[in-house]
Formats: structure tokens, C-alpha cells, sequence
């Protein structure tokens, strides 16, 4: 077990997550130290595999508490890094954003030089990633210049971005935590789920007042595991509250290749949906089967053919490292595979166990017959490492850039989730989303709606159920929050 205890609340979320991220897959208790005086910040880290460490840091001389916290991540990280050996590829950095900051330092700084340097002098993120950080940044401001030529004002994009969520799939993956339910247990009902999302979209009509979303996402869940009757619907009934073909990018996540059908994507093409998303996870047939995708590879290739005959110019796919019983080879076996159909958008995700997925749990099990609980996924960090660089080589042999990027908690080996597209093609809702820089309304089952004031310092959030029964039941209510989120006007 590995505990932490820090002289003030303040400090805790910091200090916990940093230790957590030197000891990825170990559980960290952490505590309040008593009996500190006012002017001394202390840090006690005691490990099983390392002598106990403890910080104290004089406060007087320091002037806010920002400072202070860095000045105590940046000794924590020196201290743990001295002790186990081990340094973390994005330093003292622990938040899920690390581009938003760079993006901070740019313009605080002047250049993409000096805020390189930064990252590297004051966060002790290694080069390779403060380079990266800084390269997504100054890619992204070009992308956001495209929808509003003005660029960023006070950190935000005007407008608004619309998300309706499909919380159906042909099966569930073992490793999803999302709000997803099986499409043969709800069919009868979709007329039932389409009334409800039918009164969030008047509202964002209304709301809207002429208004048009930037982007338009269509998630879930997978939308296509609707059959191609409901599909049109839902395409029909959205079109009819929303002017659609104003935005600059229509996105329907057509994730499980054993749900797309040459109709329905033909059906996507008479509405507008101008990029979408096939994503295999793996390209290894036995791996697919493991992490129960109810499809092949061979299925996978059908459908991204199939979406190119019908005219889809821009097609993304995601990947996931560190997938259980993948090795270097199976990696480099997918990465080869996707090269051969050449998406233009290519999302590298770094496997993350979250509560409520199949997989944590079956990893937890084996932990405790084990008898070693907490200990690390058999992936470890130089695998992901090295399937990290893979990947990001993949994508530039193809002509891909990296356009996004963000981290997730219990993320393995600590790394990130990346975007990478042909210049031209990037998913302007990703950027959006990811980075929090426009207000987004959000409508379906277990999604949730952001309003990012002007200033792009508070964000206020509403959520609905994933529950399909109780989203259902609560529609209304769930109207009403959103007026009240958006003070009637979008
Ligand atoms: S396709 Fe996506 S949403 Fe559906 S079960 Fe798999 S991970 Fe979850």
C-alpha cells in the first residue's frame, strides 16, 4: 500500500495523483497531516518499495498559491523520480489537458519555443512531449481559424456544438464504461427514446434562435446499431430542428463494422453526415473476440470499402493499445492493416480500466487470486511506450498529423489518447470538446452539456441519466436543466 499525507486539503488531489501516477495500477490512500504550522507545507510518501519521503516547504516567500503547488509537485516529482528510477514522459502534469496548457503558454510567452521550454523547465514534461503539446496547439488554432476566422476571442469559439447520443450497441465490449445497452432489448422502444431526444432538439431549436452548432456529433453507444428505418428517422427528425447543413462538420460514429450496411450509409449521405467513424480497436481477430466485439477483421475492411464507394472522404478509426493479451506484434499487425486502408483520421487510444467495465473487473478478480492486488495490468508501461511510438510513426508514414490529445485517469503506463489526421480532415468536435472551448448541448441518454462562459474560465455542466428508463421518464426535468444551463439562449 502506498500512502500519502499532505499539511492541507488544498494540496491533496496533487500530491495523490502524482504518487499514483509513479505507482501506476496501485491504490494510494492519502491523508490530512495534523498539527502543521500555518507557514510550512509538508508531504510524507511512504511506499513499499522505497524509504518514506518527506517535503516541507517554507510558504512565507511565495506569492500564490499556484506557484505553490508547482513549486510542491515539481519536489514531489524530483523525490519520487531519485527513488524508484522512473521519470513520467509528461512530468509533474496530472490533469487530462496538457495541450490547453500549452496553448496558455503560447500566448503567454510569444512563441512555441519558449512555451516549450516551459513545459520543460517548469512541469518537467520530457521534450518529446512538450514538443508534441506544443505542435497539437499551434495545429489546432489553424484548424479553429477555418470555422471562425476570427479565432479564438478570450479563449472560447462563439456558437455552440450539438451531441445526441445512441445508447445502443450490438454487444457490449469488456472494456466500455459507457452509457450503452443492447439494441435488441430496446427496438421496440426507439420510437419511445426518439420522443424524448425529440423534445431536447425543439429546444435547442428555440434556444438556438437561428443559431446554427458549429459541428453536430452523433455518439452513443453506436447510432448505426439502429436499423436503417429508425436511423433515417433520427436523421429526419434532427434535420427537422436543426439546420444541419450549416455546420462545418457532421459526425455519425458508425463504430461497429457488424452494424454499417451499404443502405445505411447511404442513408447517412442523403442527410448531410459528412465524416464518420469505423473503428475496429484491433485488427486481430482473437483479440476482438476477447474483448467481445461480435465481429472479425475481414468485417471491418468490408465496411471501410463500402463507406469509400459510397463517398465517405473522410472516415476516422480508433485504436486501442494495450488491449488484454496483445503483444508488440499484434500492434504492429493492426497498425499495418489500417496503413493498407488508409483512414484519414486516425484516434490512438491508450487502454484505461474504469469502473464499471467488464474488464476492471476481471482484472481486479485475477489481482485478488493472485493474492497481489493493485498490481499493474500485464500491459506494461515500455509496452505502451512502445506502441505509442508505433502508432504515432504509423500515422506520419501515413501522411497523419497529431491534432488532439488528452489523458484520462487509470489511463496505462500514464500516457495519452491521440488524434491524428490528413491536414484538412481533423475532427473540429474533438478539438472543441477535449480542449472545453465552446459550449456544447448535449442531448440523449447519460450525456452531459457544458456552458463555457465567454471568458473560457467556468464551465457549468448538467448531465442526464443513463438510465434509458429513467431519462425517459424524466424528460421534462431533463428540458428544463438545460434551459436553465443555457439561460434560454444558446
Ligand atoms: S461499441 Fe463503444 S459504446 Fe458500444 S459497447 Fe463497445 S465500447 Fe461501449
Amino acid at each position: 500500500m502506498t500512502e500519502v499525507w499532505v499539511s492541507k486539503e488544498v494540496f491533496r488531489y496533487d500530491a495523490d495523483s502524482l504518487v499514483k501516477a509513479f505507482f501506476p495500477g496501485r491504490p494510494v490512500k492519502n491523508h490530512l497531516l495534523e498539527g502543521i504550522s500555518g507557514d510550512i507545507l509538508c508531504t510524507r510518501i511512504e511506499a513499499e518499495s522505497i524509504e518514506t519521503i518527506v517535503i516541507e516547504i517554507p510558504e512565507a516567500d511565495i506569492l500564490s498559491g499556484s506557484e505553490l503547488r508547482n513549486i510542491l509537485k515539481r519536489e514531489i516529482y524530483t523525490r519520487l523520480k531519485e527513488a524508484t528510477g522512473r521519470e513520467l514522459p509528461w512530468g509533474t502534469l496530472t490533469g487530462v489537458r496538457p495541450v490547453r496548457l500549452a496553448s496558455k503558454l503560447i500566448n503567454e510567452r510569444g512563441t512555441a519555443g519558449e512555451a516549450r521550454e516551459a513545459l520543460r523547465e517548469l512541469y518537467y514534461v520530457s521534450e518529446e512531449k512538450a514538443e508534441l503539446a506544443v505542435e497539437i496547439a499551434s495545429r489546432q488554432r489553424q484548424v479553429l481559424e477555418r470555422v471562425h476566422p476570427e479565432g479564438l476571442t478570450g479563449g472560447v469559439l462563439p456558437s455552440y456544438s450539438l451531441y445526441v447520443g445512441i445508447p445502443f450497441c450490438p454487444s457490449r465490449c469488456t472494456y466500455c464504461s459507457f452509457a450503452s445497452y443492447p439494441i435488441e432489448k430496446w427496438r421496440d422502444r426507439i420510437d419511445e427514446y426518439f420522443g424524448a431526444l425529440e423534445k431536447e432538439l425543439e429546444f435547442v431549436r428555440t434556444a438556438g434562435r437561428g443559431k446554427n452548432p458549429d459541428t453536430i456529433y452523433i455518439g452513443g453507444g453506436t447510432p448505426t446499431s439502429l436499423d436503417e428505418k429508425s436511423l433515417e428517422k433520427l436523421l429526419e427528425l434532427i434535420a427537422a430542428k436543426i439546420n444541419t447543413a450549416g455546420a462545418v462538420e457532421y459526425t455519425l460514429e458508425a463504430g461497429r463494422p457488424d452494424s454499417i450496411t451499404r443502405d445505411k450509409l447511404r442513408i447517412m449521405k442523403k442527410y448531410g453526415i459528412s465524416r464518420i467513424c469505423v473503428n475496429p480497436q484491433t485488427m486481430n481477430d482473437e483479440t476482438l473476440r476477447r474483448i467481445g466485439r461480435h465481429h472479425s477483421a475481414d468485417n471491418i475492411r468490408n465496411a471501410f470499402h463500402m463507406a469509400r464507394e459510397e463517398g465517405f472522404g473522410n472516415i476516422n478509426m480508433d485504436i486501442i493499445l494495450g488491449l488484454p493479451g496483445e503483444t508488440e506484434e499484434d500492434v504492429k499487425y493492426t497498425l499495418d492493416e489500417i496503413a493498407r486502408l488508409a483512414p484519414d483520421d486516425l484516434t490512438v487510444h491508450s487502454l484505461a480500466l474504469k469502473r464499471g467495465s467488464v474488464l476492471k473487473e476481471e482484472w481486479l478478480e485475477s489481482a485478488a487470486e493472485k493474492e497481489k492486488p493493485g498490481q499493474e495490468t500485464e500491459t506494461s508501461s515500455d509496452n505502451i511506450s512502445r506502441a505509442v511510438k508505433l502508432s504515432s510513426d504509423c500515422a506520419a508514414s501515413m501522411g497523419l498529423k497529431p491534432y488532439y490529445l488528452y489523458r484520462q485517469k487509470n489511463i496505462s503506463g500514464n500516457y495519452e489518447n491521440t488524434g491524428f489526421a490528413r491536414p484538412g480532415s481533423e475532427g473540429i468536435y474533438n478539438i472543441v470538446i477535449m480542449e472545453e472551448i465552446q459550449s456544447l448541448v448535449a442531448c440523449g441518454a447519460g450525456t452531459v452539456s457544458k456552458r463555457v462562459t465567454p471568458d473560457g474560465k467556468h464551465i457549468a455542466r448538467c448531465d442526464t441519466p443513463k438510465d434509458i428508463e429513467q431519462y425517459l421518464n424524466r424528460i421534462d426535468e431533463m428540458v428544463e436543466r438545460k434551459r436553465e444551463l443555457f439561460k434560454d439562449e444558446l
